[in-house]
Parts: C-alpha cells; structure tokens; sequence
C-alpha cells in the first residue's frame, strides 16, 4: 500500500463544474505532490438523483482536464454486499439502531427518540441510525488546523435509509477504508460529515484517515455551485483556463503557469509548485478564486 491513498468521489448527478474540480484538484494535487495513489470512486448509490450519462462524463471531463487515476474506477452499486457486511457489524456490536420517525416529527439534530429500540421488537420499514458517543470529535484538518465537534450538535445519524438505500456516511467510509484511503481532500462543504465518519471508522476499527476541506465555490449572492443553483458545466475547451481558476481558488500561486501549458503540463507544474499551506485562505470563494466573507 502506497503511504499516501487519496481519491475524488463525484456523485453522478450531473456534469463537473467549477467546485467539482477544486475539490478533484486539491485532492489529486496533494496526492501527487506527496508521490502518492489518487483513486476515483463514482458515487452512484442515490438513483432517482442521478442523471443516466453523468459518470461517462465526468470521466471524459476530469481527462480533457488531464488528470490521471490510479487502478479502475469504482462504482457504488457494486459494493451493496460490503455496506450490508458493515451494517452487521455495526448492529452486533450495538452501534446503530432501527428508527421510525419521520423525517418532519423533528427540527435540527436527531433527538435520539428511538434509541431504546431493538431489531428484533420492531417490525419494518425503518431507518437505521448510529449512536453517536458523549463528548465531541476532535481532529487536525490538515489545510483548517484543529477541529471540534460536539457530538450534541451532530446527534445520531442515517446509515440505512427507511427506503433501504444505504446512506453516503455509510458507504463513503467503508469504500474508503477498503481502498486503504489515507487521505480525504474534499470541499468543506462536507466538513460536517466528517465527525459521522469518525465514528463509522472507529466503529468499525477502521484506522481514520487524515481529512482536509478546501474552499466552496459560491456564486455573487453566496450559494453553493451546485447543479441545483444552476452551476455551468466546465467547458473541455479551455480546461486550461479553468485549471487555474480552480488553482486560485485553493490559494495557489499561479504567476509562474502559464495558460499556453496543457492540462496535463499544468497538472504536472501545479503539482511541483502545491503548498497545503494555502489551501486554508478562504472558506468560500467566488467563481473567479477570490476569498468572499
Ligand atoms: N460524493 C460526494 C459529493 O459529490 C463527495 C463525497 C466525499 O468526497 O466524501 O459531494
């Protein structure tokens, strides 16, 4: 196993756009930059999200961009039997418990009514949800510094769906922990994820890997891009362009690169030229890379 396994995980609910490849970029960079393997998962577990075509091109897109992985692609729907695997575990081992609540019979956080519940005393269809422990998760993002959560504000969490869909927490870190994932480098609007997968990793003795979140890309009036907030797909033809948007945006230098370079030249510069140590400038920031408050 390589010392550093790191991996870009899109949901194919539509094309890559420009907070897609920030999150891509900064993952891939910091892998490479460290000599390390970089993985691609497809995370297709949420079908009626999904759009039929979507995964086919975010592959050509992250090539056109010139990024290289490492070994085949996953696919989560072909992983169904390990998440089933993981969820025994967890229920032998007293970790999650069923849940009928409905999602409207509560505000905020999950304020753990069925906790007393038992597998074998009630009858389907239920969620299934992790108990979270006392306290608060505590770990060293490596662009943010150190973090804490308390677990009050987290509060027990979906790992099954009623609908039996298993959950992204779920199967995000046993495809992880699978992979031998050292390193999740992701955008940090996924930065409230990471206390649940703590738990999943610790639950199922898993070894946590290190997680960093970089900036989210916003529009003028502070929405996420996202293909709900009408997010343009990147353009293949001027990948350039948009690799040292995405290179600003994760605070790097981009003086010395020039737009002549191709991707995977660029790719190659950026990597020599990677400094973690600005990535953590800005928690948002606008489609032209500056940090907005
Ligand atoms: N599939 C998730 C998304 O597209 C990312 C998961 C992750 O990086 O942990 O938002």
């Amino acid at each position: 196993m390589a010392a550093y396994t790191g991996r870009f995980a899109p949901s194919p609910t539509g094309p890559l756009h420009l907070g897609s490849l920030v999150a891509g970029l900064a993952s891939f960079l910091d892998a490479r930059a460290a000599g390390g393997r970089w993985l691609l998962r497809i995370e297709d577990l949420d079908p009626p999200r999904e759009q039929p075509g979507a995964d086919d091109l975010i592959m050509r897109t992250l090539d056109a961009h010139g990024f290289e992985w490492d070994d085949a692609p996953l696919w989560q729907h072909s992983r169904l039997d390990a998440y089933s695997q993981a969820l025994l575990t967890l229920r032998d081992a007293g970790h999650v418990y069923p849940c009928v609540c409905a999602r409207k019979s509560f505000t905020g956080v999950y304020p753990g009514r069925c906790r007393g519940r038992t597998f074998a005393e009630t009858p389907g269809p239920y969620a299934v949800r992790m108990r979270v422990p006392e306290g608060a998760a505590v770990f060293d993002d490596r662009f943010l510094g150190p973090q804490r959560m308390p677990w009050t504000d987290v509060g027990d969490f979906i790992v099954r769906r009623k609908d039996t869909l298993f959950a992204y927490q779920l199967a995000v870190v046993v495809d992880d922990a699978a992979a031998g994932v050292t390193h999740v480098i992701r955008g940090n609007d996924l930065l409230d994820s990471t206390p649940r997968q703590l738990a999943l990793f610790d639950a199922l003795r898993e070894p946590a890997p290190t997680f960093g979140h970089c900036a989210t890309v916003v529009h003028a009036d502070g929405a996420k891009l996202s293909k709900q907030t009408g997010a343009a797909a990147l353009d293949n033809r001027v990948a350039g362009a948009s690799l040292l948007t995405a290179l600003r945006c994760l605070g790097q230098d981009v003086r010395e690169l020039s737009p002549d370079l191709s991707p995977r030249q660029l790719l190659t510069e950026a990597t020599v030229r990677w400094d973690p140590g600005r990535v953590g400038f800005a928690r948002h920031v606008s489609a032209g890379g500056a940090p907005v408050r």
